[in-house]
């Protein structure tokens, strides 16, 4: 299959090379001039864009997303797939899949979780909002670049399942960091804790999974200094996205809006920028009740 791929930076690249490699003819396009492996490369996104069956975008949020759009659309051909599995907010996603089904494009919002590891192994998973016509094209791709992809139903809906999925991860390592600092001062041992709690009914993905205490648990970031992972400022990305899809529809998410804060003031104000996410262990260790 010919396949445009806008946007190869740290998850764009490896997932553009995992296509070329299954034999897909990839020509990529980003503002950087990367080069990638087996993806040939083109001097503009609409040369990228031209006689593809499926265009995959993967850029940093919906303002480049939505220019990004502009240019490709007219330059793809009618029945085309235009599939961008960039995380951007709801309303540009929906906005770009009306700009690409008035050009009689089939567009599809499909982002990702399983971070740069799971794109250069090729198993992602992805979060699919459009028709069913635009996912028969493209479901093959979503095989090799992932490892599942779940129809979320139409278009925005893949970036709403997206932040509401991050929305919990979030409000749940910093519970679950709390959780670590107050057990420290109660003197009761992390691993006694832990053996608890991941197989009672405070267990979840950031304790059993993504265990924020060095030496606990699988391994993680914790036990790697906590280098990324997934870091800190992409964790507040998607908390502020899931605060302004709240805010858009006027749903009450005050935990969600609490941990977007508290990410807020870890990125911006104490040095938690390109630290992963479970490094609000350490944050709330050096704290006192407020
Ligand atoms: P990145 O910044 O490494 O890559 C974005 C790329 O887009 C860059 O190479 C940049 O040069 C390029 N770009 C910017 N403007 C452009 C334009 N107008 N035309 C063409 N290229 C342009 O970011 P990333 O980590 O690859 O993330 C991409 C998307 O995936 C983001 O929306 C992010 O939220 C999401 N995501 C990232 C992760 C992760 O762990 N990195 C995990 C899940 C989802």
């Amino acid at each position: 299959m010919r396949i445009g791929f806008v946007g190869l930076g740290n998850m764009g690249a490896p997932m553009a090379s995992n296509l070329a490699s299954a034999g897909h003819d990839v020509i990529g396009y980003d503002t950087a001039n990367v080069v990638v492996d087996g993806v040939a490369a083109a001097d503009s996104a609409p040369q990228a864009a031209r006689d593809a069956k499926v265009v995959i975008t993967m850029l940093p949020d919906g303002n480049v997303l939505r220019k990004v759009a502009e240019q490709i659309v007219p330059a793809m051909d009618r029945g085309s797939v235009l599939l961008d599995c960039s995380t951007v907010d709801v309303n540009s996603a929906r906005d770009v899949a009306k700009m690409a089904t008035a050009a009689g494009l089939l567009p599809l919002d499909a982002p990702v979780s399983g971070g740069i590891a799971g794109a250069a192994a090729g198993t992602l998973t992805f979060m699919v909002g459009g028709d069913e016509t635009g996912l028969d094209i493209a479901g093959e791709l979503f095989q090799i670049m992932g490892s599942k992809a779940v129809h979320c139903g139409p278009c925005g809906n893949g970036q709403a399942a997206k932040i509401c999925n991050n929305m919990i991860l979030g409000a749940t390592m910093i519970v679950t960091c709390e959780a670590f600092a107050l057990a420290d001062r109660l003197g009761l041992d992390r691993k006694a804790m832990f053996d608890v709690v991941s197989t009672s009914s405070g267990y979840s993905w950031s304790m059993n999974a993504y265990c924020p205490a060095p030496g606990i648990g699988p391994v993680s970031p914790a036990d790697n200094g906590y280098r990324p992972g997934f870091a800190s400022e992409l964790m507040l990305k998607d908390l502020r996205l899931a605060r302004q899809a709240a805010e858009s529809v006027d749903a009450d998410t005050p935990l969600g809006k609490e941990a977007m804060e508290l990410y807020r003031k870890f990125v911006e104000e104490e040095a938690g920028h390109g630290k992963d996410f479970s490094a609000m262990l350490p944050r709330f260790e050096a704290r006192g009740s407020v």
